[in-house]
């Protein structure tokens, strides 16, 4: 199969490309990430993106996007919050997905214990038969570690928290504050 995968970051990335490329398939990248905040990060994700994809010969499109000010104004409970920004991505790599002649798509978000992964998988489903590209489910949580090791062993970038500014604000800043109480 020919399978797009949505990719929410490099570390993320790795395990599940690599798993699908041991079963025979073909494995394209796509970064489209308009919830990394703030843009400094950004651009060290994308930047980090670009060194793994030259790594592992696995060619990635870039469509670059920076939505913050949605993400700060965002009103609704966390799952809302997190179910908008999985959707955004979902859509437009499904669409990319089915322009491009692709089999299928998926998304590097499934490899995450921390993300909700049950809402992904039903988003990637449902978006998919919108949109007429059927979605890639497996469950990479498995090989989460394994993943996370080889990313430090190749020197890729590890973030310390999921990505948008309310995250960002929830576990860096918190973080500093209790070392400074
Ligand atoms: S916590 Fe993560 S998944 Fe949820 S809105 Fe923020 S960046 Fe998106």
């Amino acid at each position: 199969m020919k399978i797009l995968m949505h990719m929410c970051c490099a570390p993320c990335a790795v395990y599940p490309s690599k798993k699908l490329l041991e079963n025979k398939n073909e494995v394209f990248g796509l970064f489209f990430n308009p919830n990394i905040h703030p843009i400094e990060e950004y651009q060290k994700r994308r930047t980090t993106l670009e060194q793994f994809s030259k790594q592992s010969d696995i060619p990635v499109e870039f469509i670059d996007g920076f939505m913050q000010s949605e993400w700060e104004t965002f009103k609704g409970t966390t799952e809302e919050r997190c179910q908008m920004c999985y959707s955004l991505r979902l859509q437009l790599a499904a669409k990319y997905a089915l322009d491009n002649g692709f089999d299928s798509y998926t998304t590097s978000l499934l490899v995450s214990p921390y993300q909700n992964h049950d809402l992904i998988k039903s988003l990637g489903e449902k978006i998919g038969n919108q949109v007429g590209i059927p979605f890639y489910y497996e469950d990479f949580r498995t090989g989460y570690r394994q993943g996370q090791q080889e990313a430090k062993d190749l020197g890729l970038y590890r973030q310390k928290y999921c990505g948008c500014i309310v995250s960002y604000n929830e576990t860096i800043l918190q973080k500093f504050s209790k070392k400074a109480q």
